[in-house]
């Protein structure tokens, strides 16, 4: 059977983990239909309110 002939180092490890499990993953972004600024996507924009052109949270900027 095909086995590891040496143990792998912490720093290997965690070089893989790095890029998924455990680390963070790269932020899934696009811009607001609406007002343009960055979001995530599937989510509500936190800027004006909205996510597929309804309103769906209200927005209080000036507070
Ligand atoms: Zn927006």
């Amino acid at each position: 059977m095909a086995n590891p002939k040496r143990k792998h180092s912490k720093a290997r490890t965690r070089k893989r983990r790095s890029g998924y499990y455990g680390g963070l993953g790269r932020p899934d972004t696009m811009a607001c239909e609406r007002c343009g600024t960055a979001k995530l996507r599937h989510r509500v924009c936190p800027s004006c309110g909205t996510y597929r052109g309804r309103q769906i949270i209200e927005v209080e900027d000036a507070v």
